[in-house]
């Protein structure tokens, strides 16, 4: 090969470079394929096109493959990167402190998804109320989900009236549930897993009725069908969540 055909060919070289590198710009890697992980987040675009109800069918369809063992595959390190630019989660959900409530798990969802706020207990407060605004006033998200669960420390506690240091405080946020139930007939100790789950179903309830009461900016979004606030209880036995009536 003379200097002037290897100099061609690498022109030819660099040129075929160039056109592989523009059109990998212009078809940026998808999720599309079933094998692959999902490596992209949530943007702006997507979260705008959902609606509450659509929401909670995406967190229905997620438990049932949390349930089945049929979860998604993730590259959180690609999601990590992506997630940079922005965030744009479809609902925030307030959960217990719980170990064995996985909150992303169990509606089989990733970096980016949710927001997630935690207090043993799911009650709110001024900081939680202050957080769930921002997702959803600030944010863009579409849905509240107040999600209790099965042999709830917390809820034993309240009812138990357990007194130890700030646990003392803390679970006067609870004691509304217990008092609710004044009338139960039977034993109303934490011996009674039937008690227990009645008032932790209650304290889910009274906790999106305190939602409404606290947070003008909430209540107007929901009334507006810009959000929908809904309770909900995991069930430890079997990893389902219960989505409560209204
Ligand atoms: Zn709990």
């Amino acid at each position: 090969m003379n200097k002037r055909s290897l100099i061609l060919n690498l022109i030819a070289g660099l040129i075929i470079l160039l056109l592989c590198g523009c059109a990998d710009e212009q078809n940026p890697p998808t999720t599309t394929s079933p094998e692959k992980p999902v490596d992209t987040v949530l943007t702006k675009e997507e979260q705008d096109k959902l609606t509450p109800a659509r929401v909670i069918e995406l967190l229905k369809e997620g438990n049932l493959r949390f349930v089945s063992e049929t979860m998604t595959s993730r590259d959180h390190s690609d999601q990590v990167r992506a997630a940079v630019k922005g965030q744009y989660p479809m609902a925030i959900v307030l959960s217990c402190v719980d170990s064995r409530v996985p909150v992303e798990d169990v509606f089989d969802k990733g970096i980016g998804d949710f927001f997630v706020a935690r207090v043993a207990g799911n009650f709110v407060n001024t900081d939680i109320l202050g957080s769930m605004e921002f997702a959803c006033k600030v944010s863009g998200s579409k849905l509240i989900v107040v999600l209790g669960h099965e042999h709830c420390g917390a809820v034993k506690g309240a009812i138990d009236g357990v007194v130890l240091g700030n646990i003392t405080p803390m679970l006067e946020n609870i004691k509304p549930a217990v008092e609710y139930l004044a009338q139960y007939e039977g034993d109303k100790s934490s011996q009674n897993q039937e008690f227990v789950h009645m008032v932790a179903e209650r304290n889910v309830r009274a906790t999106i009725e305190n939602i409404r009461k606290n947070s003008p900016i909430l209540k107007e979004m929901e009334e507006t069908g810009e959000i929908k606030i809904v309770g909900g209880m995991y069930d430890m036995d079997t990893g389902k969540v219960i989505f409560q009536e209204p």
